[in-house]
């Protein structure tokens, strides 16, 4: 594709994206092994007078690889009514000792929460093994829960078209959620649920070991950064994450994105920070 192809297809995107004005390119990625060639990355424009960010290095306490522990299975009495779900199962197995395919296997067959039993299918994670980025959002909706995959509905061509604006296709970062199943009704997830799940997505993190994580929305951030502070605090720093202290970056969710397009301009700063941090190392 010529030059001005490229040019005139991220100027699509940062439409997309309702960024109507950007600059000349001035960062590129190095190229990564996995990933092929390095795309370009647009700079950012200034921020206006006055509403420049401090670069603030914050360490976040460290979600932990926790051993699911077993929980005895009450007995039932021979005469009580049979339930109408089945039990939760507790998981026995520790996350932290899998391979990629025995956690892709351990989660499918998760029943460690009640969501095992309302869920269609698990949505494990998808993309490149070896991506630098790590996208890390809540939980499946309705259509991840019917297709298996994350971030596949309006919020995920959303998240598609701001990662293109960066240089970079779906394909070559790494996208998981909190979650591996969809809480009924897109309910925020319930913290049992978040403590049962967090050895598969601190297993991927350590399997993946990107450069850089950006999470997406409140339950992603908080979760992540141990904290309650909103999302609009969280976002404008660059955070530590986990044991290797991995750089992590917040920014709005997709959904909430496509609800309050006027935020679009924020994200778009946080994805320029991006693909900064990726360019420089
Ligand atoms: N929202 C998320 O946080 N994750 C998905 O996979 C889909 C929507």
């Amino acid at each position: 594709m010529t030059g001005a192809m490229d040019e005139l297809r991220r100027r699509a995107y940062l439409r997309a994206m309702g960024i109507d004005l950007w600059m000349p390119l001035a960062v590129a990625l190095p190229p990564a092994a996995t990933q092929g060639p390095a795309p370009a990355i647009p700079a950012p424009m200034p921020p206006p007078p006055g509403t420049e960010t401090a670069w603030e290095e914050v360490s976040a306490p460290i979600l932990e690889v926790v051993a699911p522990t077993s929980v005895p299975v009450p007995a039932v009495p021979e005469t009580s009514p049979r339930p109408t779900q089945p039990p939760a199962i507790p998981l026995f197995e520790d996350p932290a000792t899998l391979d990629w395919d025995a956690l892709a296997t351990a989660v499918a067959a998760c029943r460690a929460c009640g969501l095992g039993a309302t869920r269609t299918q698990t949505v494990f994670g998808v993309g490149n093994r070896q991506a630098r980025l790590l996208v890390i959002g809540e939980a499946p909706g309705a259509d991840e829960d019917r297709e298996g995959e994350p971030f596949v509905g309006r919020a995920g061509q959303l998240l598609n078209q701001m990662l293109a604006a960066i240089g970079l296709e779906r394909g070559q970062v790494y996208i998981a959620n909190i979650l591996k199943c969809r809480p009924p009704g897109n309910r925020n997830p319930l913290p049992v649920e978040v403590e049962h799940c967090q050895g598969y997505l601190a297993r991927q993190v350590a399997l993946i070991r990107p450069r850089v994580i950006l999470s997406v929305g409140a339950i992603s951030a908080q979760t992540l950064l141990g904290t309650d502070t909103p999302v609009g605090r969280l976002r404008g720093r660059w955070f530590d994450y986990g044991p290797a202290a991995i750089p992590l970056r917040v920014t709005y969710h997709p959904a909430y994105l496509l609800r309050s397009p006027e935020q679009k301009g924020k994200a778009w700063e946080d994805l320029i920070e991006v693909a900064r941090r990726l360019g420089a190392d």
